[in-house]
């Protein structure tokens, strides 16, 4: 009798704290799946995650194989940032993405002659850093053969002098380019935009990468970084990377 009658009062403060916790739990698992479905990555997508950031390769957005043979990048020197232009991306989802990345590779090869996508590496909006021509290879994205000479060419979806770039993009963008210098020991000086690189080279003006992107470029390069990352860390992330440039001596 004595046990029935405690039951049936109100609920405790343990019991309140017992759902509150089930909620929290319950109500973040959703979050997560309606965010992974947002950005087109449910069923989970098949790229492995690495410690500083995910790389997708070439595969994983349906690229082409190379029309010709590639010529050698030897070890490279020297990183340029660039933008998409047009209009303004604000589009995340990971179809859209992947549309994005084979119009570029498209372009480049049928309408002006090239091999393969001029770029070694795409970041999107949501930060995802995508796999372009590979990196053992010269790419075609700073205006002239002598520009592109061990020149890592880094793409940033988006026109960046009608939009700020993401949080996530910026972070992304970071980590890759603290990665590539550790791994290639680019100086922080060695990082342009395609404006500069173009004018160094004496070829016609440009406004990539966007007056955002150039805000954040020099900023950059005064060492103001948003996620500062360690040398030997990055390193260990680029062991872990599965491409055609892995065992590559420089
Ligand atoms: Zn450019």
């Amino acid at each position: 009798m004595e046990r029935k009658k405690r039951r049936s009062r109100s609920p405790g403060l343990g019991w309140l704290i017992a759902r509150a916790f089930w909620l929290v739990v319950l109500g973040g698992s959703a979050w997560c799946v309606y965010e992974q479905w947002r950005l087109g990555e449910w069923p989970w997508s098949r790229s492995g995650r690495l410690k500083e950031f995910v790389l997708l390769s070439r595969s994983e957005w349906g690229a082409a194989r190379p029309e010709t043979t590639p010529t050698k990048m030897g070890r490279p020197s020297r990183l340029t940032i660039h933008h998409s232009g047009g209009k303004a991306m604000l589009d995340e989802h990971r179809d859209s993405v992947e549309r994005s990345i084979k119009a570029i590779q498209t372009d480049h090869v049928r309408r002006r002659g090239w091999s393969d996508i001029g770029y070694h590496f795409v970041v999107d909006r949501s930060g995802r850093i995508w796999e372009g021509r590979p990196i053992t290879q010269v790419g075609a994205h700073a205006g002239s053969q002598a520009a592109n000479v061990r020149n890592v060419g880094v793409l940033l979806l988006g026109n960046f002098d009608l939009q700020t770039a993401s949080s996530a993009q910026l972070t992304s963008l970071e980590r890759l380019v603290e990665s590539l210098r550790a791994r290639f020991r680019i100086d922080r000086a060695q990082v342009f935009s395609h404006r500069e690189v173009r004018g160094d080279c004496g070829l016609g003006p440009t406004k990539c990468p966007g007056k955002h992107l150039e805000e954040w470029l020099s900023g950059y390069r005064k060492g103001l970084g948003r996620t500062p990352v360690r040398v030997g860390a990055a390193r260990d992330a680029y062991r872990a990377v599965p491409l055609a440039w892995q065992g590559v001596a420089w």
